[in-house]
């Protein structure tokens, strides 16, 4: 335990930089829910949020919740620089959700040691430092 533990807020984790296309994500995790572009021609789901879809060309592409379940592709656990504004030890990890899109998020409530690729992870969200909520992922049924 650092000294200076209790004298910093809580929460440390910066705001997410909001843009045009990203903003229905971000307000999304401010209201606990996880969502996605999904094309309304070809039907793919995109992320991250772009103005066009890459397969079909289509400008039609509406934010639609998640079902916040996917899979751990991949996780590390970056030891250095250590960044203030987060918890370590720090679980970074790609998910593949089910909608057939891949996220780079945290992992919380599990160690390095114990992560797998293929297990099974849903969303949970963290408070960033403004009030607002970034998406990060646990695993399932570890409530
Ligand atoms: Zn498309």
């Amino acid at each position: 335990m650092n000294p200076q533990d209790d004298q910093v807020p809580a929460v440390r984790r910066p705001d997410p930089m909001y843009t045009a296309e990203s903003a229905f994500f971000w307000e999304a995790a401010e209201r606990g829910e996880l969502m996605a572009q999904q094309c309304q021609g070809c039907q793919q789901y995109l992320h991250p949020p772009r103005p066009m879809c890459p397969e079909c060309l289509s400008m039609d592409l509406q934010p639609t919740q998640l079902s916040g379940r996917g899979k751990v592709y991949s996780v590390c656990s970056p030891q250095y620089p250590q960044i203030p504004a987060f918890d370590y030890p720090l679980l970074t990890a790609l998910i593949d959700l089910e909608e057939g899109i891949r996220l780079l998020s945290n992992l919380v409530d599990v160690e390095l040691e114990s992560v797998q690729p293929g297990m099974p992870v849903e969303v949970c969200f963290a408070a960033t430092v403004g009030g607002r909520a970034v998406p990060q992922f646990r695993p399932e049924g570890n409530k």
